[in-house]
């Protein structure tokens, strides 16, 4: 299968002034097939949007690098810049703050094609309708303000505009925390069957295990900057090897009451540390039940302890 994205070894640091810095990304590798849905998960503050900003091209990393369909991102000449971005669009996690009040759905949906000068004319309000469609929307929506449409429709509008310059990649960013749950089964399955039409290659970043699962091929656990565990999504759920994958696996309650009853839980205690003084040797550490003397001292490597399946922790070592 093709890689349609290669992230090596992406550190990135933000210097905070008065000596400080935070590393939000820690050196993580994964790479995207083309036609995938990667998921990417952590608890907030743990690196995804960084990551995914610095794939987008938002950021530049301060070391290691991103590879789209060949070209490093931020190595590019500006032409073939401003074609990669073309290339990668994004979705939001705020629907209400992401589009913009004083325009309307055909502004807010074409602004991509304005800028890019893509469809001009009368093409240009067809493609705004065709895109309404295609999320289930109708032509009669064009002329409307955000403000008319309840979450779940505005979090569509924001996927037809993301789609609207013809993207093979989508970084969607919390698409769905923010939606009722009853909404967010609905937007899954809309991202599905676009992906499907339009062959699309998704990042779907979450900040639970529950809400990739419907959709994501792989997943990529984050935790603290660094990426823990990965893997198909069928292996990660059912044999999850990282202490910090099991845990929140386990807060994900089973359907089932009796089953309910009778499950382990690890609570995973206290919160997460903060990245600025991040802890010695391997960054779960003092939240992790099985720590041994030597997670204080040494960095877990990254490594592959099955086919596919990717895990830093000494458990494995
Ligand atoms: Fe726990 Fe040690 Fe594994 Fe880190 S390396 S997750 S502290 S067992
Ligand atoms: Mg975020």
């Amino acid at each position: 299968r093709k890689k349609l994205v290669q992230v090596k070894n992406l550190t990135k640091t933000f210097t905070l002034g008065k000596g400080l810095s935070l590393t939000a990304a820690d050196n993580v590798s994964f790479d995207i097939y083309e036609g995938e849905t990667f998921g990417l998960v952590g608890e907030s503050g743990c690196g995804k949007s960084t990551t995914g900003r610095t794939i987008i091209g938002l950021y530049q990393p301060t070391t290691g690098e991103v590879i789209f369909d060949g070209q490093n991102v931020h190595q590019a000449s500006s032409a073939v810049r401003s074609k990669l971005t073309r290339q990668m669009q994004m979705i939001f996690q705020d629907p209400y703050a992401s589009l913009n009040p004083r325009m309307n759905i055909a502004e807010i949906i074409s602004e991509g094609l304005y800028l890019n000068g893509l469809y001009k004319g009368k093409e240009r309000m067809n493609r705004v309708i065709e895109l309404l469609e295609m999320v289930g929307l109708q032509r009669e929506h064009a002329n409307r303000f955000p403000h008319e449409f309840s979450g779940g429709q505005r979090q569509r509008i924001g996927i037809a505009r993301a789609l609207a310059v013809n993207p093979p990649f989508i970084i969607a960013d919390e698409p769905i925390s923010a939606l009722d749950v009853s909404v967010q089964a609905q937007v899954v399955n809309l991202m599905k069957k676009l992906q499907q039409e339009q062959k699309l290659t998704y990042l779907f970043i979450a900040h639970d295990l529950a809400m990739v699962k419907h959709i994501s091929d792989r997943i990529g656990v984050m935790y603290l900057g660094n990426m823990v565990e990965l893997s198909a999504s069928e292996i990660l759920y059912e044999s999850p090897k990282h202490p910090y994958t099991q845990a929140l696996l386990s807060a994900i309650p089973v359907p089932d009451p009796d089953l309910e009853k009778s499950r382990e839980r690890t609570i995973i205690e206290g919160d997460v540390p903060s990245p600025i003084n991040p802890p010695s040797g391997c960054v779960f550490r003092t939240r992790c039940s099985v720590a041994k003397a030597v997670c204080a001292e040494k960095k877990p490597i990254w490594q592959e302890v099955d086919i596919n399946h990717f895990v830093a922790c000494h458990l494995y070592q």
